[in-house]
């Protein structure tokens, strides 16, 4: 997929206005933003476009906001952090339509950004309702969309604001480009050895990345409460785990699958059993094929961990969701602390994507030492998967 990028623009010049998507959907508390990552995620593309004289309308969503005005929800604290990351004055519109935001355009300087109020606060955006699009655009002459972790949702800000503006006019911003490149090297034509990490809870949330990493790398390393339900489907014990008995036939087909294609499946050999996730009395290593009916997994055992860890050295290709174990709690976070650290000693290419294990990655401190951990968790997997994504359909077309 190529999508059109800044460069591409044209007729961009000192006071072209022009509408940027961001994904500003920070975590806020008392009007204090906690973590900025996102933020600065923003920054390439904010200071190309002041580089070159343009007047920026930036919007996006944040936290939980539906259809009408929530002062919890408000981009107001965002403003503020985004004037100190660039040094530079962020206005703030308490609306994302109309007159307010008319006016703060008009007196905004050449090479500055004016930040909107929430989209979410409109119904018509998650509607992705033409007649709030048209508004929404209509101060504007060129768009530029850099919300990665939106793309996989047709909203009107990414999806039915885009048509509005012509070919030239609109374009992926920075992030955005670096996320699909990263992401496409993964999944179009990988440096083999590719090896691909999938965890996490369900394997109901993940059928599709399961399915295409068998399509695409030579190894597929499972853990996380995934697992238990693959063991199931080999006929082991899997005693109190999480496991998801009507996932059993998925699970089936996709160990077919990695058969026929002559792709290394592989299952936790060894777990970490407890009693109790929240205050354990007991904690045991099993065989992960003699599982403890009283007990439940935790976390992948100390042999899975060598061996993911040593498959995980000789990959030239790594893609990496959802950890290993519970992680959140100490104690059943070694498997997924060793898999952060196993991609980050990997001389290969390696790409993290999903919520959780982005928070893992960061958690063992190796986030640095990770080619690219994604911003987007959902559209990361649905990307990964070989979904359509509306956004990146809305600027390619
Ligand atoms: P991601 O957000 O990275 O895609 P998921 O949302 O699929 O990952 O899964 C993350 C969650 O899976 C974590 O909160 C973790 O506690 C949970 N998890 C991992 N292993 C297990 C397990 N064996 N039993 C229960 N929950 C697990
Ligand atoms: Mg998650």
């Amino acid at each position: 997929m190529t999508l059109p990028r800044l460069e591409d623009l044209t007729g961009l010049g000192p006071g072209t206005r022009v509408l940027v998507r961001l994904d500003l959907n920070v975590p806020v508390k008392d009007g204090t933003v906690l973590d900025l990552t996102r933020a600065e995620a923003a920054l390439p593309t904010l200071r190309w476009l002041m580089a070159r004289g343009a007047v920026i309308g930036a919007c996006s969503h944040l936290g939980k906001a539906n259809g009408e005005p929530d002062p919890r929800y408000s981009l107001a604290p965002v403003a503020a952090a985004l004037s100190r990351l660039l040094d530079a004055q962020v206005r703030f519109v308490d609306d994302c339509l109309d007159g307010p935001v008319e006016e703060a355009l008009s007196l905004a300087p050449a090479g500055s950004v004016v930040l909107m109020e929430n989209l979410r606060f409109h119904p018509g955006e998650k509607a992705n309702d033409p007649g709030f699009a048209n508004d929404l655009a209509a101060p504007f002459s060129h768009y530029v969309n850099d919300a990665f972790g939106t793309a996989h949702r047709a909203h009107a800000s990414v999806e039915a604001a885009v048509a509005l503006f012509e070919h030239g006019r609109r374009a992926a911003g920075r992030l955005m480009a670096a996320e699909l490149e990263a992401l496409g090297r993964v999944i179009h034509d990988p440096e083999q050895p590719f090896v691909a990490v999938v965890g996490g809870a369900k394997v109901s949330t993940k059928t599709g990345p399961l399915r295409s990493m068998v399509e695409r790398a030579r190894t597929v390393l499972i853990g996380g409460g995934m697992a238990n339900t693959f063991l199931l489907a080999q006929g082991h014990e899997v005693g109190r785990s999480l496991v998801e008995e009507d996932m059993v036939p998925v699970a089936r087909e996709v160990m077919e699958l990695a058969k026929e294609r002559g792709v290394d499946l592989v299952l936790p050999q060894d777990l970490l059993v407890t009693d109790s996730i929240d205050s354990p009395s007991r904690v045991e290593t099993v065989s992960a094929d003699e599982q403890v009916p009283e007990l439940l997994a935790a976390d992948i055992g100390p042999v899975t961990i060598e061996r993911f860890k040593s498959v995980l050295a000789g990959a030239r290709t790594v893609f990496w969701n959802g950890p290993m174990g519970v992680f959140e709690v100490e104690r059943f976070a070694r498997g997924t602390l060793a898999v952060a650290e196993g991609l980050a000693a990997c001389p290969g290419f390696t790409v993290v994507g999903g919520g959780e294990s982005v928070m893992a990655v960061h958690q063992a401190g190796v986030a640095d030492r990770i080619d690219h951990v994604s911003t987007g968790g959902g559209a990361s997997l649905k990307l990964v998967a070989g979904e359509h994504l509306p956004a990146l359909a809305a600027l390619e077309e």
